[in-house]
């Protein structure tokens, strides 16, 4: 079979990699050097040249998104199907595990994931219920220390605490939760790899098996995996298998969950013979883009050190613009759209990238207003709506009636008169028996320990239940999360809440319906039960398929889930003191460099056009909070970067005499003020214009406020009056 397709584009390292003998392998290499492409194309390449068969390939990434690509471009160049091959990310290949051996990992055969907000719930239950003070122990730090335990490796079992008595409590506050979990049949996230990585360690066959199974692991974004993925790959691969990494030691990006960059050292020291390959050659990004980031990047210490070098033209330089705030950034940006698009380019190469999701909501109320198509990634997902989740869980308590985190949202939900001392006392009863909270509601019923009315509403959700596990087990699973939305309540209860929020309700609720009515089960996921797999989805997806995924729309998104995805243009936005780097970064050498790499792998992202926006000052937490731009800004090459608005222009017309012509009529129709003219605002009250900057969308205005002093205001959202 002729296969030079699958080299001939190829640089030499690049085909060195791709075509090398079976072997342990590090593909070590920055952004935009083809790494992600080496890896597909050295899987094609195992199965047309060393004959490996489909199903003893595991290639193992970090989000949905990129495996879902990395299927898609394995596809794309394999003339045979590779239905058998398993794709997927760390969690969703663990979960894979646990379902196709749940005996083994002494999981119930309906267990079910909880995501971060469960988790909590579950974790502030266990502190009422262990009497401790949540002002000492807070809900939230504990759940952090439980995940980072799991990260590590480490069961409460295992964990030794000397004489603090704070120590102790948090221990038995992970053992409590352990034992909850395990009772009621529930996963979190970290819990997915710790038991994956248990259920091989504990069943020497079952290991053995899928150590001859696999015979060769790759793993794409390497430099991100925590101490327990490494050595569940170890693990699997320690039989005669090769395991073949790809990463870059500078967009290491969350180390503050656990990633360890020591885990590319401990592959080279542990591993037999593995091989390194390094590439220098970018192909994704322009001169001026490749070098900027470089010489960012340089600041850090502490890097293995590489340098990247492009063949292609410098192109534009990178534009910094500076804000006056956060509105006057979200439009520019939004007028930068609107060229690109007018040029007759696509929306869809354009990516917006913050520093954290409650960045988004600004560009999401201008875009909607300048009716720009936008698709944003994270944030909160479907999945995660209120109105979604209760009726998950009803799905969740028909298919697992031990299921604690589902029982607990909905046995009130909507109201059927079940109050707290009734939760409490079944609480209090699951606790001292033993029991999950169906259990003991089960117990507390027969026992008559109920109080008559409370026996009743008890008696009757217990029913419900039951009975919507009867009527839907013949239907598909659209019909049943019809069913149950409509019969549980939840449709009425949701309806009554009147207003735009209860329409939106109600539409995610349709949404739900169609979601279920659309839903295939995934290739790797064959072996599972559409409601099984279906919740599965729902709990580790993470917005990736939102419906609008295929039309031409911006794309908003974190820097943290850009990594490994790249777009002709991108902005960088909020990129300031105070907000990137944040405050509490700033002062931390370790922090600080990792904030330096994320900024590292968002100005990577980019193909053709960069831009990087900071605001003078911005309203964060409902106070005005004024930031000047980010040192990462000043970290870069003068020669590389372009100013859009010079401060210094800005100044230049900031002190015109009253005497000034008359602005054009043009000027004057659109901002509908004149130098000298009194105006009230509802904020600073009386002033007087003193300036005008700009025009059309971009016109603001200097105002003198009696007894405030002089602002600069952009007319178009000031809100001001005339006297
Ligand atoms: P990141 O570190 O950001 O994940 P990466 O190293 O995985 O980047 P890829 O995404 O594989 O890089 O490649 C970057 C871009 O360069 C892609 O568009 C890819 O198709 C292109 N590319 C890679 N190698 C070559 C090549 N030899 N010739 C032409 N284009 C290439
Ligand atoms: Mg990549």
């Amino acid at each position: 079979m002729d296969v030079s397709y699958l080299i001939d584009d190829l640089n030499d390292h690049q085909r060195a990699a791709v075509s090398a003998p079976e072997q342990n392998m590090l593909v070590l290499a920055g952004a935009g050097s083809g790494k992600t492409r080496v890896l597909t194309h050295r899987i094609a390449w195992l199965m047309q040249v060393e004959n490996i068969p489909t199903y003893s390939i595991l290639a193992v990434t970090f989000t949905n998104k990129a495996a879902k690509e990395m299927r898609g471009r394995i596809t794309d160049i394999c003339p045979q199907q590779i239905g058998g091959m398993w794709i997927g990310t760390f969690h969703g290949t663990a979960h894979r595990l646990l379902r196709l051996h749940y005996q083994e990992a002494n999981l119930p055969e309906q267990f079910q994931i909880i995501d971060s907000d469960d988790q909590k719930k579950m974790v502030k239950r266990i502190i009422k219920s262990l009497n401790l003070d949540e002002k000492y122990y807070p809900a939230k730090e504990l759940q952090w220390y439980i995940n980072d335990k799991k990260d590590e490796g480490l069961r409460a079992k295992h964990i030794q605490v000397g004489y603090s008595q704070q120590e102790k409590q948090r221990l038995q506050v992970y053992q409590a939760y352990e034992e909850a979990c395990q009772l009621a049949g529930l996963v979190d996230f970290a819990e997915l790899l710790l038991r994956a990585h248990e259920l091989l360690l504990n069943n020497p066959s079952l290991l053995l098996h899928y150590q001859q199974r696999f015979r060769h692991v790759l793993v794409d974004e390497f430099q991100d995996t925590n101490k327990l993925q490494y050595a569940w790959l170890n693990l699997l691969t320690e039989n005669n298998s090769y395991l073949t990494i790809v990463g870059d030691d500078d967009q290491s990006i969350y180390g503050w969950r656990g990633a360890d960059v020591e885990n590319i050292q401990r592959f080279l020291r542990e591993k037999d013979n593995p091989v390194t390959v390094c590439l220098e050659q970018n192909y994704r990004s322009t001169g001026h883009i490749l070098n900027a980031s470089n010489q960012l990047i340089k600041n850090n210490s502490d890097r293995l050190g590489k340098e990247l070098w492009t063949s292609g033209e410098d192109g534009q330089p990178i534009a910094i613009y500076s804000a006056f705030n956060d509105y006057d950034e979200t439009r520019y940006v939004t007028s930068q759209l609107k060229l690109w698009q007018n040029s007759g380019k696509k929306l869809a190469e354009c990516a917006i990238l913050y520093r954290s999701n409650a960045q988004s909501r600004l560009f999401e109320e201008q875009l909607m207003a300048q009716q720009i198509p936008y698709h944003i990634y994270g944030g909160q997902r479907f999945f995660d709506r209120l109105e979604i989740k209760d009726s998950i869980a009803y799905l969740r308590l028909i298919n697992n009636h031990q299921d604690d985190a589902a029982f607990e949202r909905i046995i009130n939900k909507p109201k059927r008169k079940i109050g707290n001392t009734t939760l409490d006392k079944i609480r209090l009863c699951a606790r001292e028996q033993g029991y999950t909270m169906w259990q003991a509601s089960l117990f507390l019923i027969e026992q008559k320990q109920l109080s008559a009315g409370a026996n009743i509403s008890l008696s009757g959700f217990i029913e419900l239940i039951k009975r919507f596990e009867n009527e839907t087990s013949e239907l598909p699973l659209f019909q049943t999360v019809d069913h149950v939305i409509r019969h549980s309540g939840l449709h009425s209860m949701f309806e009554n809440e009147k207003g735009e929020k209860s329409r939106s309700r109600i539409e995610n609720l349709q949404e739900l319906v169609s979601a279920t009515k659309s839903f295939v089960i995934p290739p790797e996921e064959q072996e599972m039960s559409e409601v099984t797999a279906f919740l599965a989805y729902a709990a580790l997806e993470s917005g990736d398929n939102q419906a609008d995924e295929f039309d031409d729309a911006v794309q908003l998104m974190t820097m943290h889930a850009a990594k490994g995805l790249e777009f002709p243009q991108v902005f960088m936005v909020g990129v300031e003191e105070g907000m990137f780097p944040g405050q509490q970064s700033a002062d931390d050498e370790v922090r600080l460099a990792e904030e330096r790499r994320l900024c590292y792998v968002g100005m990577t992202r980019a193909m053709q056009k960069l831009t990087l926006c900071h605001a003078e000052s911005r309203r964060l937490y409902g106070q005005e909070k004024f930031h000047s731009p980010s040192r990462f800004i000043s970290e870069l090459p003068e020669q590389d970067i372009e100013y859009i608005r010079l401060k210094t222009q800005v100044r230049r017309v900031q002190q015109p005499t009253v005497k000034q012509p008359a602005f054009t009529r043009e000027n004057q129709d659109i901002s509908g003020f004149r130098i000298g003219q009194q105006v009230t605002h509802p904020k600073f009250g009386e002033g007087t214009v003193i300036a005008q900057e700009g025009s059309g969308e971009n016109s603001r205005l200097q105002v003198n406020f009696m007894g405030v002093g002089s602002k600069w205001l952009m007319t178009a959202y000031a809100r001001l009056e005339t006297v």
